[in-house]
């Protein structure tokens, strides 16, 4: 439920194969009425980029109202937008079922689609978000130089890439594996524990995810160990990536395409009665909500939605109903979480937070802000000063001041994002070689309680 609102707000269907939803007149109507209704609450003022931008542009226009503003000066705050949907899910009062009716997330993202109608991606932002031929191209024996290619401080290739892909060269990208989680989830199974509690009373399947499967195998490794130690052996895969890169680009029918295809792979697990668990919260973000939005109407894709799991909220559960395997143990040191934006929107409560709170014991730290980092958004050469600067509290906030010894985001980018941040504003190398262990998603620390 939003802050302003006592009822919990219903999201409408993207109305995306209607063709007035291309038509610019009738979207620059629609984003008056917006920033008008934005003008006059002015809540948002300090949740991302695109709300400064926008009460900037209206108090410095010749009469300090809306219509003194010209539409081509909106592009800068639709491109501030992360599609974090923070705006939506904590704070408007005005969303439905109110009769201003307003989504902004939704609004920025249709004059995306409209721009993407009228001249498609661009080539650097179509590279940058094809993740399934990047990720086969660049794991197993390629991963080493596609690595070495992409570290940040190679003199050679990041100004080249901050040429042609517009890709800051500043920004730290994330690495790829030498073998995808599929490939590792097969090869060497966990042992599962017959003896849990949970042991014969679950079934799941967990879906990689693009980043899970060829970026950050380890975090689907972590919770495959801790499923095994909990009774349940759960496959692993990965059809193809959930759309959420082409989400961001506004290319909304290749996002349905990806829906439907996904879902279509899946049903024989959702039918046979698996849970699904998506290792990144914009993933299951996209599974659960975003899906049935852009393709109301199919039905594989309502039983998959009701079938998805954020990782944390899995364990949890999984807690509450048939309770823990023994074998947790306390931490070597203090933890901080960085609660994703994408986690928040799927409105579950704070997952992450209470999964990490079964650890005995845990001195935790929880920030719950936006890092600035939003998915392929935050490494492009013109966002990428402003993610850093959207993310100062949480950097600060994530060193739990100075004693965390491990942190984590539940959204791996944001992670990277955080670890950049917190050495960026460490204030000297003292500062630096304190700093703590960044992990790539909770479950890892989880699991390392587990002794996993
Ligand atoms: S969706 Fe997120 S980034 Fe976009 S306007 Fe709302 S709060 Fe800002
Ligand atoms: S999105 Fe809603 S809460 Fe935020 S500024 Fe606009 S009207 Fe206010």
């Amino acid at each position: 439920m939003s802050e302003g609102s006592l009822e919990a707000p219903v999201r409408h269907p993207i109305d995306w194969r209607n063709p007035e939803f291309f038509d610019e007149a009738k979207l620059d109507e629609e984003l008056r009425r917006v920033f008008d209704i934005c003008h006059g609450c002015r809540r948002c003022f300090n949740l991302c980029d695109s709300f400064p931008r926008l009460f900037d542009l209206i108090d410095e226009s010749e009469s300090g109202e809306l219509d003194t503003v010209d539409s081509k000066d909106f592009k800068p705050v639709v491109d501030a937008c992360t599609l974090c949907d923070m705006c939506f899910m904590v704070k408007c009062p005005y969303v439905p079922p109110h009769e201003f009716n307003l989504d902004f997330p939704h609004l920025m993202l249709r004059y995306r689609a409209v721009e993407h109608a009228k001249k498609g991606s661009g080539f650097a932002e179509k590279q940058l978000t094809d993740t399934d031929r990047n990720g086969k191209l660049a794991t197993g024996a390629l991963s080493g130089i596609a690595n070495w290619a992409t570290r940040r401080g190679n003199a050679v290739t990041r100004p080249m890439m901050e040429k042609i892909a517009d890709v800051h060269r500043d920004a730290v990208l994330p690495p790829y594996t030498g073998k995808t989680l599929v490939a590792r989830a097969k090869a060497n199974p966990p042992v599962v524990n017959e003896s849990a509690p949970a042991a014969g009373k679950r079934k799941a399947v967990v879906y990689a995810t693009c980043y899970g499967n060829y970026n950050t195998p380890e975090v689907g490794e972590a919770l495959l160990g801790v499923l095994a130690k909990n009774g349940i052996a759960a496959e692993v895969v990965y059809p193809e990536c959930c759309g959420m890169p082409q989400m961001e680009q506004g290319a909304v029918q290749d996002v349905a395409e990806k829906a439907k295809r996904v879902a279509a792979f899946m049903e024989k697990y959702v039918d046979d009665g698996y849970e699904v668990i998506a290792l990144v919260p914009s993933c299951a973000l996209m599974l659960k909500f975003e899906w049935p939005l852009v393709v109301p109407d199919d039905d594989k894709i309502r039983k998959l939605s009701a079938a998805t799991r954020d990782a944390s909220e899995y364990i949890v559960a999984l807690a509450k109903s048939e309770g823990l395997a023994e074998g947790l143990k306390p931490l070597d040191g203090p933890v901080a979480i960085h609660i994703a934006c994408h986690a928040r929107a799927q409105n579950m409560g704070q997952k992450a937070s209470e999964m990490m709170r079964l650890i005995p014991e845990i001195d935790l730290t929880v920030v719950e802000r936006c890092s600035g980092h939003g998915g392929s958004w935050g490494v492009m050469k013109e966002n990428f000063e402003v993610g850093m600067k959207v993310g100062r509290p949480v950097f600060r906030q994530a060193k739990a001041n100075g004693k965390a010894k491990y942190v984590a985001s539940e959204c791996p980018l944001a992670g990277l994002h955080i670890a950049q941040g917190m050495e960026a504003s460490a204030k000297d190398e003292a500062e630096k070689a304190a700093l703590p262990e960044t992990s790539p998603h909770p479950i890892t620390i989880f699991a390392k309680a587990y002794g996993l």
